[in-house]
């Protein structure tokens, strides 16, 4: 029978039981660990829990800076994503800022479903327009219905938005000083700084370039 903590008792015991694991295989990684991070990524992602990008990716705690919403939106007026960006470039000097989808995003297809029944104003109907999912993905429904997806069908259609919102984050990211700045003068470290588009395949657990590349000179 599982208590009402029964899930997170799991979580310390399996916590516990890494620590020890990583002492034992390698047993100065977490005194070197607590003397400063060097992450060569920042990833921005969708909060998603079947997206956990050091899982996923084979990462190691170390590699990836990381910045997750709801939908891997990049709102050029969030602090929250312009102060992680600003620390990855400019203090931790990450060499790539990847932005990451995945295939049937909740967050997207609740902005299809808003472009598909014509009202764009507020994309969860049976909440009120200030609610914050409604103002969180207002961009992304506007996007949408940007982008004839009206007749196509259902998964066809959600496969194209969550492509499209990806592009639409990185062209955003393109845009900030940070970023225009790391491409004139490179990033803390004296590296150029690139920007990617990526999206996650939930049904095969492999991710997808989009080929959206972005550096200096690009
Ligand atoms: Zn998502």
């Amino acid at each position: 029978m599982s208590t009402p903590h029964s899930h997170l008792n799991r979580l310390l015991s399996a916590n516990a039981q890494w620590a020890n694991d990583v002492r034992q295989s390698e047993p100065t990684f977490f005194k070197d660990s607590a003397k400063g991070q060097a992450p060569h990524t920042l990833w921005i992602g969708c909060a998603d829990s079947r997206v956990p990008e050091s899982v996923i990716t084979g990462s190691r705690p170390g590699d990836l800076f990381v910045h997750r919403n709801i939908a891997n939106q990049f709102h050029p007026e969030d602090d929250s994503v312009l102060a992680v960006l600003k620390y990855a470039v400019d203090h931790l000097g990450v060499e790539h800022v990847v932005i990451v989808g995945h295939t049937f995003c909740g967050g997207a297809a609740a902005c299809l479903a808003a472009a598909q029944s014509g009202n764009t104003t507020v994309t969860l109907e049976h909440l009120p327009p200030t609610d914050p999912l409604n103002r969180w993905l207002a961009p992304l429904t506007q996007l949408t219905s940007t982008l004839g997806v009206t007749s196509a069908s259902n998964d066809e259609a959600l496969a194209l938005v969550v492509d499209e919102n990806v592009k639409m984050q990185v062209d955003r990211l393109s845009k900030t000083p940070t970023i225009t700045n790391a491409w004139v003068n490179k990033n803390s470290k004296g590296k150029d700084v690139f920007i990617h588009g990526w999206v996650y395949d939930l049904a095969s657990g492999k991710i997808r370039d989009l080929e959206v590349t972005r550096g200096p000179g690009q």
